[in-house]
């Protein structure tokens, strides 16, 4: 991939040009439209990525080849971050867009009274499993399209837009009907056919971080989804299995800085699953915030105690509107609103 930048006097006509000119090479042009200048990112077959070529067509400043395995996901095609809007939430724009909700949806009851607090607590967006992936066959495995319409009726009793994963390739289109975020779990981060569905399709996307899956492997399951068309992407930290077993996983502060400093989507944090357990979830989210993460995702349930999947790792609904008060604290201390 070559990235062309254009001069800063160009035309909306001039771009248009450039585009033409592109694809009359039997390349495909990607535009990103930055503050400061447009970049048109060029991917095709290498041999027709000309250089020299490019820097002829007029209302071009220079071309730079991106040597980086992940093209349309770094931070050298797009220098201003990607903002993802979800209803009123911008998720990347210097904000603390926090998510929560049930591990898994197991009545309209149960996910109505998470929401209402939630929402009370300043949570932006509600989460909830409709299709679950569990490691036994024998564990409860969601109500599936049940499930999705619990969700929708609690949106729109409550007014928090919904966050849910998408299991497999066959239910993209379902589950894009009812989420407003599609989810991709740390399972699925490189089942790479439904991740070029869901490119396909205009829901923004939560993309997990796969158990077992470097940075850059995260970043090429992005590029999965933004070069089939959709760049509302989130990238989301949720913890890698390492030699430690007291916690479920090991949660990557480290990656939050990394993945800001690699790629212009934003970046949240799981302290839910990255740690396990209910009394790191605080502390955890804390440093996730501190570290720059754009948002959390947070398991909590009106009696973790009787939940149907990760009450372990769920808070009670007490102690999400703790931390939410913490999280302001951290947040404003890093010059940021939640
Ligand atoms: C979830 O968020 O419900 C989930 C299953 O998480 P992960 O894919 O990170 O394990
Ligand atoms: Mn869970």
């Amino acid at each position: 991939m070559m990235i062309i930048v254009l001069k800063k006097s160009a035309t909306v006509k001039t771009i248009a040009g450039v585009v033409k000119h592109i694809e009359d090479l039997g390349l495909k042009p990607h535009i990103s439209e930055g503050e400061e200048k447009t970049i048109v990112g060029v991917v095709g077959d290498e041999r027709k990525l000309d250089r020299e070529k490019f820097l002829q067509i007029e209302g071009v400043e220079e071309a730079i080849p991106i040597l980086k395995p992940y093209k349309l996901a770094s931070r050298e095609f797009r220098p201003d971050p990607t903002l993802v809007g979800v209803n009123g939430s911008r998720i990347g724009n210097g904000t603390v867009v926090v998510m929560a909700g049930p591990c898994a949806v197991e009545s309209y009851e149960q996910v109505l009274e998470a929401a209402e607090s939630a929402k009370a607590s300043g949570a932006k967006i509600l989460r909830g499993g409709a299709f679950k992936p569990r490691t036994s066959p024998y564990a409860f495995q969601g109500l599936g399209r049940a499930g999705l319409e619990i969700l929708a009726r609690v949106r729109e009793k409550v007014g928090l837009p919904i966050v849910t994963e998408c299991l497999s390739q066959d239910d993209v289109s379902i589950v894009s009907e009812y989420a407003d975020i599609i989810q991709v779990g740390a399972r699925n981060m490189q089942n790479y056919s439904m991740l070029e569905k869901i490119g396909r399709q205009s829901r923004p996307v939560l993309l997990k971080r796969g158990m077992m899956s470097t940075i850059e492997e995260l970043l090429m399951s992005a590029e999965y989804i933004l070069s089939n068309g959709n760049y509302n992407v989130i990238l989301c930290e949720r913890g890698i299995r390492t030699f430690e077993r007291i916690t479920r996983n090991t949660c990557d502060i480290a990656a939050v800085p990394l993945l800001k400093s690699l790629t212009h989507l934003p970046v949240i944090v799981d302290p839910s699953h990255a740690t396990g357990e209910r009394h790191l979830v605080q502390p955890v989210s804390l440093a996730a915030v501190a570290a720059g993460a754009d948002g959390l995702i947070v398991e909590i349930h009106p009696n973790p105690d009787k939940a149907l999947c990760d009450g372990h790792q769920s808070l009670n609904l007490e102690q999400f509107s703790q931390l939410m008060s913490q999280v302001r604290t951290v947040a404003a201390a890093v010059g940021k609103a939640v």
